[in-house]
């Protein structure tokens, strides 16, 4: 029995509608789901209904763009209550700025001659929480680009020209957040971030868990951040980032999580709403 807890649909940038997505994850033969669009919960209503039909456990979750120390640091929320009105307020406000940051960068790809429209971008993105990828497939629609490697590689990639920096909050602030909102806090794929050094700070700030298992870390990063989350007393989490087809074929399928570290996410989401550590009535 197995999960896979990273996940992406077409509510942020992902490709597959949660529909085909719940049908990939069925057809893999998992049991449970976590849907991590970035900075939205959007997809989650959906994806749950497709969950149920298709005799799938679902956990509602979102991957936050945070901050700390310097390091661009993907925050994992699961179990989040959708419906919690602060959590609501950040993640509208993650995506006015996604918003802006799509103009800016047109803007500039403007500057370098090539007459890409934002309408083209918001057109082909369709949510809430668009991002870099929604710009590369629209210059890839264009034609302005060969693939969405070359759109990265000549543009968007972190200081080429229409690169433009993304709102972040902190780490800490996130990981609050994430508890206000009842769910827990996990650390997205520690392997791509190169952020080791500030696990402890996390650690302190409250963070619950570590995605040990994902597509991009080799078997020796997997088990190194498996003791490191031993070391911390952290729940290990894991998935395959999936974002619909990369290079023929989905990611979903190749990271398998033991569904053990879904029982344990759940015991502790559970036991810490019994403590009552999140959501005393009336709290703002
Ligand atoms: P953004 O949230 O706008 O900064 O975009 C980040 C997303 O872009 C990541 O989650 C990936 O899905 C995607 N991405 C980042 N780098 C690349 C790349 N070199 N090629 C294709 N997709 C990428
Ligand atoms: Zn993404
Ligand atoms: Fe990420
Ligand atoms: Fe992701």
């Amino acid at each position: 029995m197995f999960a896979d807890l990273h996940l992406h649909t077409n509510f942020s940038d992902g490709t597959y509608t949660p529909e085909e997505l719940a049908g990939h994850a069925q057809r893999c033969g998992f049991r449970a789901v976590a849907l991590t669009d970035h900075d939205t919960v959007d997809g989650c209503a959906r994806m749950a209904a497709s969950c149920e039909s298709a005799g799938l456990e679902f956990i509602p979750a979102a991957e936050l763009t945070t901050e700390m120390g310097g390091h661009e640091v993907h925050v994992l929320g699961y179990y989040l209550d959708i419906q919690n009105p602060r959590l609501g307020e950040q993640l509208r406000r993650f995506q006015e700025v996604r918003r802006g940051r799509v103009f800016e960068m047109v803007a500039r790809l403007n500057e370098l001659n090539i007459p890409l429209q934002t309408e083209a971008v918001f057109a082909l993105a369709n949510c809430r929480s668009p991002g870099r990828p929604h710009i590369a497939r629209a210059l890839v629609q264009g034609g302005w680009c060969s693939g969405l490697d070359e759109a990265f590689e000549r543009f968007l990639k972190k200081g080429k020209p229409a690169w433009v920096p993304k709102f972040k909050i902190g780490a800490a602030e996130a990981i609050e957040l994430v508890h206000h909102a009842g769910g827990l806090a996990s650390l997205a794929h520690p392997g791509i971030n190169h952020c080791d050094e500030i696990i402890p700070d996390l650690v302190a700030a409250g963070l619950d868990g570590l995605e040990c298992f994902h597509t991009k870390h080799s078997t020796s990063t997997t088990q190194r951040y498996l003791e490191m989350a031993d070391k911390h007393q952290l729940l290990v989490t894991g998935g395959s980032d999936c974002h619909g087809m990369s290079k023929g074929r989905p990611l979903i399928g190749s990271i398998k999580v033991p569904y053990e570290c879904v029982e344990r996410l759940r015991d502790r989401m559970q036991r810490r709403a019994v403590e009552g550590g999140f959501l005393l009535a009336g709290d703002p």
